[in-house]
């Protein structure tokens, strides 16, 4: 274990990938991702920017409609998003306590990020591939349906907290709407919620309990696509147009862009990390674009 903590302290290093011909430039970052800069550029859109390798699929220009690019961090950016991840002695990433109320959560002040979704979207899954860079962290991840049945807070160092909400729908606690709703309504650092929508199914009447919630409290939320390594890529893209099309038309603090990931491959999952460190203010990145 010592050893494997010392690794996770001196596992940064300088990516040179200039040297490996892609042209790209020198990072700063961890043993991890300066193995995915290595990658050939088609493989590293997939895993890094999944949803514009989507684009490929799409007569140039043909569906401006799309909101590929809006966040669109660097690669320098998204290496240095990775150390807000990365667990070491300075950077203690932990479990911190769990709430079935808000007035049991933990009085904290820094920015916190949440997740919510259907029980079995992934979340579990999702959260325990963003700390990958903290194996010590326990996300416990169930084979049955309806596991996490109150708030779980982990410390992500000084710099946010992130908060594992109650699954609904099969199974949900009894208590999830005065739970949730309390939660979403009043707690002040909340920066952003991350409402998970399963890939292979899209949105579901169920999902409405969270996306009403958003909507009512004017809370600034993402949607995230979970399970993308199940579905072909044509399927995505049906779902990725016809959730695109429900942000649109439905919702008004749904952020346009959604970010598509996979817990099994990883895909899409250091652009949200990028994202999370941009949105709880950890890194300034020249990504957004809004028009
Ligand atoms: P939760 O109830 O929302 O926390 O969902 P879990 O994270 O426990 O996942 C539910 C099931 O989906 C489990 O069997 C996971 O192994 C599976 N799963 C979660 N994420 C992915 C993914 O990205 N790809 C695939 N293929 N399966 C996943």
């Amino acid at each position: 274990m010592a050893a494997r903590r010392l690794w996770f302290d001196v596992g940064w290093l300088f990516a040179m990938g200039a040297e490996l011909g892609s042209g790209r430039r020198a990072y700063c970052t961890s043993q991890a991702f300066a193995e995915v800069l290595r990658l050939p550029n088609k493989q590293l859109t997939k895993l890094v920017f999944p949803l514009q390798e989507l684009e490929r699929h799409f007569v140039p220009g043909s569906r401006p409609d799309l909101h590929l690019k809006i966040f669109n961090p660097s690669l320098d950016d998204i290496a240095r998003a990775e150390s807000v991840f990365t667990a070491s002695s300075r950077n203690r990433i932990e479990y911190l306590s769990s709430a079935v109320r808000l007035d049991h959560a933990p009085d904290l002040r820094r920015p916190e990020v949440c997740f919510i979704g259907r029980s079995n979207v992934g979340k579990s899954s999702l959260i325990k591939a963003l700390f990958s860079l903290a194996p010590e962290v326990e996300v416990r991840v169930s084979k049955k349906p309806g596991h996490t049945k109150k708030m779980n807070f982990f410390k992500v160092g000084k710099y946010f907290t992130l908060v594992d909400m109650p699954g609904y729908g099969y199974r949900a606690p009894e208590d999830f709407v005065d739970m949730v709703e309390t939660y979403l309504k009043e707690r002040k650092n909340l920066m952003r919620t991350f409402l998970l929508v399963d890939s292979v199914v899209g949105i579901q009447k169920t999902d409405n309990i969270a996306i009403e919630m958003c909507e009512e409290f004017a809370l600034p939320y993402v949607m995230v696509l979970t399970k993308i390594d199940k579905s072909s890529k044509g399927h995505l893209l049906k779902q990725v147009l016809q959730i695109q099309k429900f942000v649109d038309t439905k919702t008004q603090g749904c952020f346009p862009q959604l970010f598509p990931v996979s817990a099994v491959t990883y895909s899409g999952i250091h652009l949200l990390r990028c994202f999370i460190a941009n949105i709880t203010g950890n890194l300034k990145t020249n990504g957004f674009q809004f028009s």
